[in-house]
């Protein structure tokens, strides 16, 4: 595994359950920051349980249910998630989280080469030879690259597009002595100028919040304009009374960009599969892409196991994964182009505000509860398809 994020973490931890020898090469050591709005939807819920990480390992972790939307107009509605049968969104620091995996997968039986950079690669047509920073030379029957936006592995493979720096790009930043609603609650801000991008803030423990914001590349907003943005935006009076008076900004911001571009990305090479940021996988509407990378690593992992060997793996493993995200990464680039305007943003806010039943369903839809596009994929419909119990019921 090169990359121990999320995607790699994940992938580590399904193969060493399964008994294999696996590797798990990170630059950097644990913990570790990684820029984040820290949002835990129901699909990282969801895989997060079923790979067995337990939230006490993560001390920031937050449970929260309820999530404000405010439209261009300035209206604001409250989403709530359900409560009952358990949980349906967190927010975790990746700083915790990050590390509780990696302790995850070593606990399982991978070992861990931190603060090893991998510098080269090259692919033959049985096994990858890796030059790690500390190791020297690696060979590995099967690589899982899970290095992140910029990729690395891609590079040395000669598979990086041209010239490509996301779709979306955010800044984040961490606030304490947040005493406004914001404490407790998610806040999603649809701010005319930022369209369809969005400012949030997402709750931690004790009265702090991670607050940023995300623009789509080559929209209104360019990128060397979001620092004097950022400025503004948080003097506005709704963020400000949003997060309470007494606020405090720590630190400075951090900006990334968001990858998403899952439909178009090269998956696998004949040895080497990409996962998490490294295919693309966020969700174009809202760039969340910690379920999506926890979902890839573990796809590439069982291509691993349920091909035993076979030349077939990374074939497998791109079907698998594009049967699982195409369909969804779609519908959200539909209806990114609904958002880029304040008319069609206000009209989403204000139809799926309009009934408890839409508010209750739009936040779970929001947040990852079922599948984005659930409802053009029949092979996902079945009794539960809008009301998937919660995870983590006992917890
Ligand atoms: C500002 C911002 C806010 C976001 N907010 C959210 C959110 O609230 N919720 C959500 O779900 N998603 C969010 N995302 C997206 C989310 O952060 C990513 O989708 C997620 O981190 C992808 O995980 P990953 O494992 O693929 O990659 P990463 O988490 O980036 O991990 C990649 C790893 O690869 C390692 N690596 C890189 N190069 C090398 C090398 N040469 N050798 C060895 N190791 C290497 C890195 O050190 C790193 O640990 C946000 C992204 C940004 C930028």
């Amino acid at each position: 595994m090169v990359g121990a994020g999320p995607a790699g973490a994940a992938a580590a931890t399904e193969l060493a359950r399964d008994g294999r020898e696996v590797l798990l090469i990170d630059k950097a050591t644990f913990p570790r920051d990684k820029i984040c709005g820290d949002g835990l939807t129901a699909l990282a819920l969801r895989q997060l349980e079923e790979l067995g990480l337990v939230p006490d390992a993560v001390e920031s972790w937050q449970w929260t249910d309820k999530c404000w939307v405010r439209s261009p107009s300035g209206r604001i509605a409250e989403f709530p998630l359900p409560t009952e049968q358990g949980h349906h969104a967190a927010v975790a620091s990746r700083r915790d989280l990050d590390a509780a995996l990696v302790d995850l997968a070593v606990a399982t039986g991978a070992e861990l080469a931190a603060g090893c950079r991998v510098g080269a690669a090259d692919e033959s047509s049985d096994s990858v030879t890796l030059d790690v920073e500390e190791l020297g030379r690696v060979n590995a029957k099967w690589v899982i690259a899970a290095d992140g936006m910029w990729s690395p592995m891609r590079k040395h493979l000669g598979v990086a597009p041209e010239g490509y720096r996301g779709e979306w790009h955010a800044f984040r930043q961490y606030a304490s002595g947040v005493t406004g609603p914001a404490a407790e609650d998610m806040f999603v801000f649809f701010e005319a100028d930022l369209l369809p991008g969005y400012f949030w803030s997402f709750p931690l423990r004790n009265g702090r919040a991670n607050v940023g914001f995300g623009i789509a590349r080559g929209g209104k907003v360019a990128v060397p304009a979001m620092k004097a943005l950022w400025a503004d935006l948080l003097e506005r009076d709704h963020i400000r009374s949003a997060i309470g008076s007494d606020a405090e900004l720590e630190g400075t911001h951090r900006a990334w960009p968001i990858p998403a571009r899952v439909d178009d990305a090269l998956a696998a090479t004949d040895r080497v599969m990409f996962a998490g940021d490294a295919v693309g996988a966020c969700d174009v509407m809202t760039g969340e892409g910690i379920g999506q990378a926890l979902l890839t690593g573990r796809l590439a992992a069982q291509a691993i196991v349920d091909n035993n060997g076979s030349a077939d793996t990374t074939s497998d493993y791109t079907s698998r994964m594009r049967s699982e995200l195409v369909a969804d990464h779609k519908m959200s680039s539909i209806l990114v182009r609904a958002l880029k305007h304040r008319k069609g943003a206000r009209a989403a806010v204000r139809v799926a505000a309009a009934t408890p039943w839409t508010r209750r369903n739009f936040g779970r839809w929001l947040f990852e509860d079922y599948p984005r596009a659930v409802l053009a994929t029949p092979r996902r419909w079945g009794r539960e398809m809008f009301t998937p119990p919660g995870t983590y019921q006992d917890g």
